[in-house]
């Protein structure tokens, strides 16, 4: 006879025990803790575990720090967190100083000055913001990004304030979010604007971060970035990240940093191992269009980035794109800063499925739902490309990254595949395929493996092949997708006024 076993089982012993946040260990503030919790992460990533504690350390002072890293690494949060965190301290011990000073001065029986209020609406009131922390970033949505990281990270946090400067904002408007800004994201031009009309001063930063510096070389923020360095001259710590450590960033790096330890992360075809990669030849543009709208229809996708090469490639193919009954916005430089902002909160909300944009433009954006890149115009730069793709498979989602090339490209791809260490697998659609057969000329430099694809040749494949011949490792065709025009479901509805209008 079995006798039952009555005691209790605590079944909620098990679920009950804390999963360990990895933070815990890096010894950041509870304030921060709970902010990363909020946002979900639960492990630092490694540019975080290799950052935060340096960054924080001070033996013999704060360590100047230059890192490489990509974006999508979780860098943002990697010099925000440590950051943030000594300005917390910081803030603790100056309440702490202001209480004690108070309490002695009614021991002493004097009334305590009382605080003038300011009226947070009158420009008359403004005092010149004096921050602690500065973030310059290359680009109007970088900053934007950053800021918004910054805020999410601060929200436990009684009175530390963050402001953005950037470029195409009011400028009374940016002054009055300025005030009492403890920590500063802002892009170089309208910084120093700032700094000379005497609405900030940069004498009390301490701390200075200075994110893509590649791209702010590339931006001609050279003369810019001097500047900062210089009216910043008192600061504590320099961080500077950078997606490779090429010699100009080392240059770069040497005339802003005292020693900098270096830290170097991933390589760019690391960075990049969640996202497939495929390339499409084309005979010419008619035929790459026709490929990319054949993509388009495709089901998997949710929301897609397509690049253009040029701000007039950009308008002219998203206004083509709307005729066709897409759900496409240009996003470049040259629209207004409040249209850019528009259209990239309609794409955050999901109202607009696919944004055609300019590498400057679409640097930094950060949006989990862009299932597919598609390069429709080329880069000018091999680092661009590996920004661009960087822009899906974001928060540890898997993205695909497809390009279209025509024959006379085949010296960016080699640069490209030089670049990124990793060859491209060329693929076709059936019923698509190039027609064009390869036409031998004298191969162009690459800086890997010899010479660059051909197309419809592996790198290492055994012979030519015909001008799209699929003929090597990795090959795959794409079946044909079913579907008519917006197989996707057609443009949505709603919510985003600006859909349809030419582009300024
Ligand atoms: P970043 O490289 O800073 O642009 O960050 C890329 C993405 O990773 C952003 O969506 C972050 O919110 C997310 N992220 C940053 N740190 C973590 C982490 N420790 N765990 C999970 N996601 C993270």
């Amino acid at each position: 006879m079995t006798t039952e076993n009555t005691t209790p089982v605590d079944t909620t012993a098990v679920d009950a025990t804390p999963v360990a946040n990895g933070f815990a260990v890096l010894g950041l503030a509870p304030e921060l803790l709970a902010a990363v919790a909020d946002l979900g992460f639960t492990q630092p990533t490694t540019v975080q575990e290799q950052c935060i504690g340096k960054a924080m350390s001070r033996t013999e002072g704060f360590i100047d720090l230059m890192v490489s890293s990509q974006t999508g690494s979780g860098k943002t949060a990697a010099f925000l967190l440590p950051v943030l965190n000594t300005l917390l301290q910081q803030q603790a011990a100056a309440e702490a100083a202001d209480k004690a000073a108070y309490e002695e001065a009614l021991a002493r029986g004097e009334a305590p000055a009382k605080k003038a209020r300011k009226n947070p609406l009158n420009p008359r009131s403004f005092k010149a913001a004096v921050p602690g922390a500065l973030i310059v970033c290359p680009t109007r949505e970088l900053a934007q990004q950053v800021a918004n990281d910054a805020i999410d990270l601060v929200q436990h946090c009684k009175g530390l304030r963050i402001a953005n400067v950037v470029g195409g904002m009011p400028y009374q408007m940016q002054i009055a979010r300025l005030q009492n800004a403890d920590l500063v994201v802002a892009t170089p031009g309208r910084l120093l604007d700032l700094q000379r009309s005497g609405q900030i001063k940069l004498d009390q930063v301490q701390f200075l971060v200075v994110d893509e510096a590649d791209r702010m070389l590339d931006l001609g923020f050279a003369e810019d970035l001097a500047e900062i360095h210089q009216l910043t001259a008192n600061r504590h710590q320099t961080m500077m990240f950078s997606a490779t450590f090429a010699p100009r960033i080392q240059a770069l790096a040497s005339r802003v940093m005292r020693k900098p330890q270096h830290i170097q992360i991933d390589s760019p075809q690391e960075a990049h191992a969640n996202i497939k990669q495929v390339l499409f030849w084309a005979d010419d543009a008619r035929h790459k269009r026709a490929m990319l709208d054949h993509w388009l229809r495709d089901k998997s996708i949710n929301q897609a980035i397509v690049f253009a090469s040029t701000q007039i490639e950009c308008d002219g193919l998203a206004e083509d794109l709307q005729q066709e009954g897409f759900d496409a916005v240009a996003l470049h430089g040259a629209l207004s800063q409040g249209l850019r902002n528009r259209r990239l909160m309609a794409l955050r909300r999901g109202q607009v499925q696919i944004l055609v944009a300019t590498d400057v433009a679409a640097r930094g954006i950060d949006v989990p739902t862009i299932t597919h890149v598609f390069n429709y115009g080329l880069p000018m730069k091999s680092e661009d490309y590996t920004h661009r793709i960087g822009r899906t498979g974001r928060a540890g989602r898997d993205g695909l990254a497809v390009t279209f090339a025509e024959f006379r490209d085949r010296r960016k791809i080699g640069d490209i595949e030089a670049y990124s260490k990793q060859l491209f697998n060329a693929e076709v659609i059936p019923g698509l395929e190039p027609k064009q057969r390869f036409a031998p000329t004298s191969a162009p430099r690459s800086g890997f493996g010899g010479k660059p694809a051909r197309p419809g040749e592996r790198r290492n494949g055994n012979g030519g092949g015909g001008f799209g011949r699929n003929t090597g490792f990795g090959a795959k065709s794409f079946g044909p997708r079913e579907g008519g025009r917006g197989g996707f479901g057609g443009p949505r509805e709603g919510g985003f006024g600006d859909r349809g209008r030419p582009a300024r």
